[in-house]
């Protein structure tokens, strides 16, 4: 029986089952090389994935330019039944995932891989049923002419996901752009691949063969490799500010289309009049501290109205300290490990540089794991900055670990300023009762996502994409299918 269908199948039989194997043409491939994938909460290797070199990439490609010419003429709503299906055979081995994401990530089991899991079926499932919505329009041009426009697929499809999220991120951009019919090849985090990898083949099991392809490797080789394919017809990145820039400039040389989701320093403004409980506990969602702050829309920079300061530090010390640190199977669980040695290495860097400003204050929350199965040096305690001036670049730059800068405030207008002054623009968030100071604020605030006493994650219907650097096109939504993974033809027929 295969793995696939085996209920009782463990996290170990599925690293085995992916061992320096690619999934092309619906079949496990396998490659000269591997990377190894270590459990950062114990320092044990998982697994050995794949390492694809360009020729191994680029068998994924053809796989997928050739699947997709059959692919694009099924009528789209049979497309989307397919990815419906797929989006079920997800929701079925939930538990398995989840659990291959806890070992490989440092996550949470109960806090975040379990939601992760249920967030990407439903992402695909919500893209299943979107397959006649792919509609064009008629044109009033001429009344003796037809004039109209439809959407095409663009061919095939790269998409290139990191390691905080793989699963949400993967479904956002497969599901799109497999309903609107294209063929898909997904690089998995060379960090964390193998939850990406049991998804994909589930999945794959209710698509036709090379529609969906997933390959792993490094992103100087395969990623390299991946985008500069000239089969290659669309890139969508999330990832870092640094390589989404490069990516934009392959992209640009191509002139093709590329959608990019990059970093963030999304503030959160709390009003004299906000509900304080209520912002507390969106403090600690927000800056998705149960995911050790590695997060693109953590709110990490948060305002707190100068009236409220003290009540607020209170109130969130006591919030932060009921946090559990530990193993992330333990179902006791709140708060995981840092993914590895070198992202510890970059959070610590500027926690030391906040250590060495005068008038800073460096808070710490929780209590570090201390189980002898557990390797405590990826583990970090929940942190809060006070006391930095505004240029620091503790406030200005993403830091992506659990660190939130919470800083005072008394001049709402020099407040919007301070909240819009980075070069990021992915989030923010508002936390008042006054409807007037809700819609002032949402107007003024320079990002692609802003919410009002709320801190909620991605949605599969509501559009989600940053200003800025923090990238350009948009995911989740009907628009985000029809935008970037169609083009519009117009069509206009004579027959006077
Ligand atoms: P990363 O940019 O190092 O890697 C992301 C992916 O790109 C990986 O699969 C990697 O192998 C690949 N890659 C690296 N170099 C490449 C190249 N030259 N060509 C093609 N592919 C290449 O990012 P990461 O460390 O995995 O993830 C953390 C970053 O992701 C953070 O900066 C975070 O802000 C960002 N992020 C953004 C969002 C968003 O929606 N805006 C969501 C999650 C993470």
């Amino acid at each position: 029986m295969s793995l696939l269908t085996r209920m009782d199948a463990t996290p170990e039989q599925v690293f085995d089952h992916y061992r320096q194997v690619n999934l092309i043409d619906a079949s496990r491939q396998p490659t000269g090389a591997a990377l190894a994938v270590q459990n950062p909460a114990t320092g044990a290797i998982l697994g050995q994935a794949a390492a694809s070199d360009a020729a191994e990439t680029d068998a994924a490609v053809r796989s997928a330019r050739i699947a997709q010419r059959a692919w694009a003429t099924l009528p789209a709503r049979s497309r989307g039944k397919q990815v419906a299906a797929a989006a079920r055979a997800i929701a079925d081995r939930a538990e398995l995932i989840a659990q291959v994401l806890a070992r490989e990530t440092g996550k949470a089991i109960r806090t975040e891989c379990r939601g992760e899991v249920a967030v990407a079926a439903d992402i695909v499932e919500f893209y299943g049923g979107l397959g006649s919505e792919l509609k064009g329009q008629t044109v009033p041009y001429h009344p003796r002419m037809l004039t109209m426009t439809s959407r095409e697929p663009l061919g095939v499809v790269a998409a290139i996901v990191p390691w905080n999220v793989p699963l949400v991120l993967f479904a956002l951009k497969v599901a799109p752009a497999l309903v609107a019919g294209n063929s898909v090849v997904v690089k998995s985090s060379e960090e964390a691949p193998f939850a990406t990898f049991l998804m994909a083949e589930l999945m794959m099991q209710h698509l036709p063969a090379g529609v969906l392809n997933v390959i792993n490797g490094t992103g100087a080789v395969c990623g390299e490799a991946l985008t500069g394919n000239p089969d290659v017809a669309k890139i969508t990145f999330t990832g870092s500010e640094a390589v989404g820039e490069h990516i934009n400039r392959v992209a640009a040389g191509r002139i093709i289309p590329v959608s990019l989701e990059l970093g963030g320093k999304s503030p959160m403004i709390v009003c004299a009049d906000a509900d304080l409980d209520k912002a507390i506990a969106g403090a600690v969602s927000g800056m998705r501290f149960t995911r050790q702050g590695q997060s693109c829309t953590a709110a990490s920079r948060i305002y707190v109205h100068d009236s409220l300061m003290a009540p607020f530090m209170e109130e969130l010390k006591q919030a932060l300290d009921r946090l559990v640190i530990g193993d992330p199977l333990d179902e006791a669980t709140d708060v995981g490990t840092i993914i590895n040695a070198r992202q510890l290495a970059s959070i610590q860097k500027y926690i030391a540089l906040a250590e060495a400003t005068e008038g800073a204050r460096i808070l710490r929350f929780g209590q570090m794991p201390s189980s002898p199965h557990l390797a405590p040096d990826l583990f970090l305690q929940p942190t809060i900055l006070t006391g930095l001036p505004e240029d620091h670049p503790c406030v200005m730059e993403e830091i992506f670990g659990p660190v939130a800068v919470v800083q005072g405030w008394s001049d709402f207008d020099a407040v919007v300023a301070r909240a819009n002054s980075t070069h990021y623009g992915l989030a923010a968030s508002l936390w008042t009762r006054s409807l007037s100071t809700a819609l002032d604020g949402t107007a003024r605030l320079d990002a692609g996502y802003v919410q009002v006493n709320q801190n909620l994650t991605i949605q599969p219907n509501v559009s989600y994409g940053g200003f800025g650097r923090s990238g350009q096109g948009k995911e989740a939504s009907l628009e985000a299918m029809l935008e970037h993974f169609t083009r519009l033809k117009t069509i206009v027929m004579n027959f006077d």
